[in-house]
C-alpha cells in the first residue's frame, strides 16, 4: 500500500511527488500519457520564476527527473476509477488496482474540441490545439484559428508572423480577449476576422485542405492548410464526478489546503477552481496538497498505533 497515489504527471502531480517523497512518503504517480502534462505542449516557458526561458519539453524532463531523484515511483497508466472513501483508498487503472492512504488528483485540463466532422480524423494532419508547437509546419501557408479569447487572438498573432494568411473565426461579434491584444490583431494585414462564423466540418485528403463554415450569409467552403482550435479548456474531472463538489464549469472546489470533503482526497493544479491556471500555481498546489496529505498520513499512523496499543 502506498502513502499517496498521485493522478497526473504534470507540474502539479510531479511537484506533489517531490514534496511527498521528501516528507518520507511512499509515492506513486500514475500518468496516462507523457510526463509534463500541458507543459510538454509549450514551445518555450518564459514566466516560471528562476528560468528566463526554457523549452517546455526540457522543463517537463527536469520535473520528471527531479521526482525520480527523490525516489517517487512513476507508472504510465490511465486511471479509470477511484474509490476514495475509507482507510484504504482504491485507484483502478486499465490493468491494476492500487491501494493508498491518500490520493492527490492532479489530472489537469485539456483543450476543448469543436466536435465537428473531420476534426478527430485530422488531428496531427492539419488540425492542431497548440499554435506554439505547430506554427512551424504552416510557414507561408493559409491557416484558420477558431476562438475569441486571449489564447485564440494571441495564437493568431503568433501564426501571422510565419503563415501567409490567418483567418480568425469567431462565433460572436465581439472578442473576450484583452483590448491590447485585440488592437494588435486588428493592425495585422494578414489576419482576416470572420465574425459570427462557426466551423461546420473539416475536410481534405491525407492532410487538411479546408473547412465548411457557417456565416450569417450561409455556408461556404474555406480553403486552408491548417486549423487551430482555441475555444477554451475542459477540466479532466470525469474520475471525480459524483464524489466531490464541482463548479458549473466542472472545476473542483477545495479548501486552501487543496482538501476535498472526502478525508485523504486532495486536488491540485488546473482541475481546481482558482483564479490563475499556470505552471507556478499548479506547482504551488502540488506542494500544498502533498504537505496536507503527509500530515493526514502521520495522524492516521498515530491513530492506528493508539488503537493497536488499546488492543
Ligand atoms: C499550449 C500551452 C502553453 C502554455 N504555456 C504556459 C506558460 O508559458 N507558462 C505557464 O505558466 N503556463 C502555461 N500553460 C499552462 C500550464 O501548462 C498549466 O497551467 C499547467 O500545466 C497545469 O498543470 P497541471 O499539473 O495541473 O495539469 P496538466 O499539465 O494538464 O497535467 C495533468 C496530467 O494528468 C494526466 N492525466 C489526466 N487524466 C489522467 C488519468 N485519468 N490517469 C492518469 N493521468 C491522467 C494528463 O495526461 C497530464 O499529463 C500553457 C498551457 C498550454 C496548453
Amino acid at each position: 500500500m502506498k502513502d499517496v497515489v498521485i493522478i497526473g504527471g504534470g507540474p502539479a502531480g510531479l511537484t506533489a511527488a517531490i514534496y511527498a517523497a521528501r516528507a518520507g512518503m511512499k509515492v506513486l504517480v500514475l500518468e496516462k500519457m507523457s510526463y509534463g502534462g500541458q507543459v510538454s505542449l509549450t514551445a518555450e516557458v518564459e514566466n516560471y520564476p528562476g528560468f528566463k526561458s526554457i523549452p517546455g519539453m526540457e522543463f517537463s524532463g527536469n520535473l520528471y527527473e527531479h521526482a525520480l531523484a527523490q525516489n517517487a515511483e512513476v507508472a504510465f497508466e490511465d486511471v479509470r476509477q477511484l474509490k476514495p472513501r475509507g482507510e484504504k483508498k482504491k485507484i483502478i487503472t486499465a490493468g491494476k488496482t492500487y491501494e493508498a492512504a491518500t490520493i492527490i488528483a492532479a489530472s489537469g485540463a485539456a483543450r476543448k474540441k469543436l466536435e465537428c466532422p473531420g476534426e478527430a480524423e485530422y488531428i496531427g494532419k492539419g488540425v492542431s490545439f497548440c499554435a506554439t508547437c505547430d506554427a512551424a509546419f504552416f510557414r507561408d501557408k493559409t491557416v484558420a484559428i477558431v476562438g475569441g479569447g486571449n489564447t485564440a487572438l494571441g495564437d493568431a498573432l503568433f501564426l501571422s508572423n510565419s503563415s501567409k494568411k490567418v483567418y480568425l473565426i469567431h462565433r460572436r461579434n465581439t472578442f473576450r480577449a484583452h483590448l491590447a491584444v485585440q488592437r494588435a490583431v486588428l493592425k495585422r494585414k494578414n489576419i482576416e476576422i470572420l465574425y459570427n462564423t462557426t466551423v461546420e466540418s473539416i475536410a481534405g485528403g491525407q492532410f487538411v485542405e479546408g473547412c465548411k463554415i457557417r456565416t450569417p450569409q450561409g455556408t461556404k467552403d474555406l480553403p486552408v492548410d491548417g486549423i487551430f482550435v482555441a475555444i477554451g479548456m475542459k477540466p479532466e474531472t470525469e474520475l471525480l464526478k459524483g464524489l466531490v463538489k464541482l463548479d458549473r464549469y466542472g472545476y473542483v472546489l477545495t479548501d486552501e489546503r487543496c482538501a476535498t470533503a472526502i478525508p485523504g482526497l486532495y486536488v491540485a493544479g488546473d482541475i481546481r477552481k482558482k483564479p490563475l491556471r499556470q505552471i507556478v500555481t499548479a506547482a504551488a498546489d502540488g506542494a500544498v496538497a502533498a504537505v496536507a496529505a503527509s500530515e493526514y498520513v502521520t495522524i492516521r499512523q498515530e491513530r492506528l498505533k493508539f488503537i493497536h496499543h488499546l488492543e
